[in-house]
C-alpha cells in the first residue's frame, strides 16, 4: 500500500494517466493530477478520487518546458516536502509517414513524450537522491521497441524514453530508487480513439488476446511498480499489450 506517498502522474487527466491516478489514491498515496490543456477533466479526476476516499489535487504544466517542471516539482516539494513516485505518462503523436512527417511533428512529439521525461526527471532525482529513496515510472510503448509505420518520431521518443529509464535506474540505484518502463500495446484511449476501423481491425488480428486493453490493466502495473514488493526491480520495461511483442 502507499499510505503517506505523495505521487506526480503527469497527463493524468484523460486515458491511462487518470486510471494510474485512480490507482494509486486507491493504494493511500496523495496523488498530484498533472495536466496540460484539459483542467475540467483533471478537475473531474480530483474529484473522483476524492469521493472514493483518497487525496488529489490538479496541477497544470506543460511537460515540454522544462521551467514549468521545475516549478511543478518545486511546488510540489514546497507543500509536500517529499515525492515518492513520479509517473512520466503524458505524452502525444503526430502520425504521417517520414517522407511527409514535417520537422515540428517530429519535435514536438520528441519534446512531449521524450524530453518531458528527462525534465521531471531531472529536477526530481536531486530531492530522490538526498531521501535516497523513489520510485520512477516512465510510460514507453511497445512501438519504442518493434517500430511502428507511419510513427518514426512517437517510436524514436519511446525508444528514447526506454533507453533513458535504463540509464537512470543504473545511475539512481545505489540510493534506493529504481526507475523502470511499462509498455503498453493498444489500450482504449482518446489517442487510440482516433483510429479508423480498418486500422483497429488490423491491430487487434496483431493481439494474442485478440482484444485492446484497458487503461486500468496498464494501472495495476504501475501501481505494483509504484509498492514497495518492487522494490527490487530497476531499469526493466514490462509490456502491457496482450502478447503483442514478445
Ligand atoms: P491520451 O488519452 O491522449 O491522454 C494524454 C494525456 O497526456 C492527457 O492527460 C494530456 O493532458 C496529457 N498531455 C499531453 N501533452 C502534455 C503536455 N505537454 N504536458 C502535460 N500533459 C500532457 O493518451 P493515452 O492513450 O492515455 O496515453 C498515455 C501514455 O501512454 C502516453 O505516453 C502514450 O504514448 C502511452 N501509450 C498509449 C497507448 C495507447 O494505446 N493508448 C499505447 C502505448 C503507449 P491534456 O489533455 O490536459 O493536454
Amino acid at each position: 500500500m502507499l499510505e503517506g506517498k505523495t505521487a506526480i502522474v503527469t497527463g493524468a487527466s484523460r486515458g491511462i494517466g487518470r486510471a494510474i491516478a485512480l490507482e494509486l489514491a486507491k493504494k493511500g498515496a496523495y496523488v498530484v493530477v498533472n495536466y496540460n490543456g484539459s483542467g475540467e477533466a483533471a478537475d473531474e479526476v480530483v474529484k473522483a478520487i476524492e469521493t472514493a476516499g483518497g487525496q488529489a489535487e490538479a496541477y497544470q504544466c506543460n511537460v515540454a518546458d522544462g521551467k514549468a517542471c521545475e516549478k511543478l516539482i518545486n511546488d510540489v516539494i514546497g507543500r509536500r516536502g517529499k515525492i515518492d513516485i513520479l509517473v512520466n505518462n503524458a505524452g502525444i503523436t503526430r502520425d504521417n509517414l517520414l517522407m511527409r512527417m514535417s520537422e515540428e511533428d517530429f519535435d514536438v512529439v520528441l519534446g512531449t513524450n521524450l524530453k518531458g521525461a528527462f525534465h521531471t526527471m531531472h529536477f526530481v532525482s536531486r530531492y530522490m537522491l538526498k531521501q535516497r529513496s523513489g520510485r520512477i515510472i516512465n510510460m514507453a510503448s511497445v512501438v519504442g521497441v518493434a517500430g511502428n509505420a507511419g510513427q518514426a518520431n512517437y517510436a524514436a521518443s519511446k525508444a528514447g524514453v526506454i533507453g533513458m529509464t535504463k540509464s537512470a535506474a543504473k545511475e539512481l540505484a545505489s540510493r534506493g530508487i529504481t526507475v523502470n518502463a511499462v509498455a503498453p500495446g493498444f489500450i482504449e484511449t482518446d489517442m487510440t480513439g482516433k483510429l479508423s476501423d480498418k486500422v483497429r481491425d488490423q491491430a487487434s488480428a496483431q493481439i494474442p488476446m485478440g482484444a485492446f486493453g484497458k487503461p486500468e490493466d496498464v494501472a495495476k502495473a504501475v501501481g505494483f511498480l509504484a509498492s514497495e514488493d518492487a522494490g527490487y526491480i530497476t531499469g526493466q520495461v514490462i509490456h502491457v499489450d496482450g502478447g503483442m511483442v514478445m
